[in-house]
């Protein structure tokens, strides 16, 4: 049986580890920072990227490496690396490929801490964005490349805005400019949405969130589709397709090829010099919560769909923002890029603005307020009130971010009991 041909389901439970004869059933915890070899030739071979093994958790752990590669077999891709966070791997994903003078296209829909990095920390470090209303025209997202454009960044749907990516257009205009099209799939996760079928190149994950999904260990993840010809475009990517002289004179694109280059390159350099890696213990927990992802995405899309639609006909709300609504901006393209369901997290606003808002928000019972989302517990945040509360009305609205707007998060719970606290809270207002 050839392992690329199993469901999703499937991948889920038993991707990237089999054990042999007599081994752990379970994926072992390495929790060791280094590995011992008998002779230093041996060693010098791993440092000179001429035999694979392990020998500093730095760079690579077999923990990390075996939950990398369930992910690389869920989004279907060649290669795979653990970070420390999302924040890591966003940030690792643009600087593999971008150096100081070089510029970034990237959409607006945007989670605000990788809008930080990219807008803020990012110009620190010499690399521009041009940010691109996701709905824009292909005249204007064209517009938007410059001679010196390395990657072309968006969201399959967008952390808080729910807006959801339009794939064909974004990938077209990436690969008419001769640049890879980044995607963050955080929200959607591969079991709603693989976006190396719909033309993206290179995905990341803020694994945080839905694949950990238990509330307990931030991570990221980096997966290469291994589709990018960095040779065709060799003038573009020189760390790629020119000998990294920090290693030995090694081109990555030439020894590792389209399907290794990316994410060898990102090892050796970044996580070498940046040390953002995951721990093995961190990782062993990302994979419990990936066994069962494929149930829970399920799960947590049938509980918001339920919401969405108990809010939608609800006489104190004054809107309602899920891609699943059929009276949503963005359903069409929901269904054809997640047939199955976009993600857990629904927004609403409670007619009585952002006093109206907090009234609710006081009296939800089961429903707990935080700064998060994708867990088995639901959870909500009023953005007005708590992440944004320095700014007044109508700087909420220019952020898109409206007073009264509530995030809410469904998790695993009976969606009956999720509609009675909110019903109840309700009342109040
Ligand atoms: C949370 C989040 C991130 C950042 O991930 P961390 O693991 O918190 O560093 C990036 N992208 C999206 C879409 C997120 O929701």
């Amino acid at each position: 049986m050839d392992k690329k041909n199993f469901q999703i389901e499937t991948k889920c439970v038993q991707g990237g580890y089999t054990p042999g004869n007599g081994e752990p059933r379970q994926v072992p915890i390495i929790q060791s920072t280094t590995f011992k070899y008998a002779t230093s030739e041996d060693m010098g071979k791993l440092f000179d990227l001429e035999a694979s093994g392990y020998f500093y958790s730095r760079l690579q752990n077999p923990t990390c490496d075996t939950v990398a590669a369930k992910i690389c077999e869920l989004e279907g891709g060649t290669a795979a690396m653990l970070t420390s966070s999302g924040q890591a791997a966003s940030f690792f994903s643009i600087f593999n490929l971008a150096s100081c003078g070089d510029h970034i296209v990237c959409s607006t829909a945007l989670y605000g801490g990788t809008y930080n990095l990219f807008a803020v920390t990012l110009k620190r470090m010499g690399i521009s964005f041009t940010f691109v209303d996701p709905d824009c025209t292909v005249e204007e997202l064209n517009a938007a490349f410059q001679p010196n454009t390395k990657a072309v960044f968006g969201e399959t749907v967008a952390n808080p805005a729910l807006t959801v990516f339009d794939f064909e257009k974004f990938a077209t205009a990436a690969h008419a400019h001769g640049v890879p099209l980044i995607i963050d799939n955080t929200f959607a996760t591969p079991v709603n949405c693989r976006p190396f079928e719909h033309g993206a190149d290179i995905v990341t994950h803020s694994t945080t969130k839905y694949m950990d999904g238990h509330d307990s260990a931030v991570g990221g993840c980096i997966v290469d589709s291994g589709k990018f010809d960095w040779m065709a475009h060799a003038e573009k990517f020189p760390g790629l397709c020119t000998p990294d002289e920090s290693y030995h004179g090694i081109t990555y694109a030439e020894k590792f090829g389209k399907e290794g280059a990316f994410i060898t390159k990102c090892t050796a350099q970044l996580m070498r010099d940046f040390g953002c890696c995951q721990s093995p213990q961190s990782a062993y927990y990302l994979n419990l919560g990936l066994e069962s992802l494929h149930i829970r995405m399920e799960r947590h899309c049938l509980n918001a769909q339920k919401v969405a639609e108990f809010l939608e006909n609800h006489e104190k709300i004054a809107w309602v923002n899920f891609p699943g609504l059929k009276s949503n901006k963005y359903y069409d393209l929901a269904q054809k890029y997640m047939p199955k369901g976009t993600c857990g997290v629904v927004s609403f606003g409670v007619k009585g603005g952002r006093q109206a808002a907090e009234t609710v928000m006081k009296n939800l019972r089961l429903i707990a307020i935080e700064t998060h989302v994708a867990d088995a517990r639901s959870c909500c945040l009023h953005p007005a009130n708590a992440t944004h509360r320095q700014m007044n009305d109508e700087e909420l609205l220019a952020a898109g971010i409206p007073g009264d707007l509530i995030r809410l998060s469904c998790g695993l719970e009976s969606y009956q009991d999720l509609i009675a606290d909110i019903e109840q809270a309700l009342t109040n207002v």
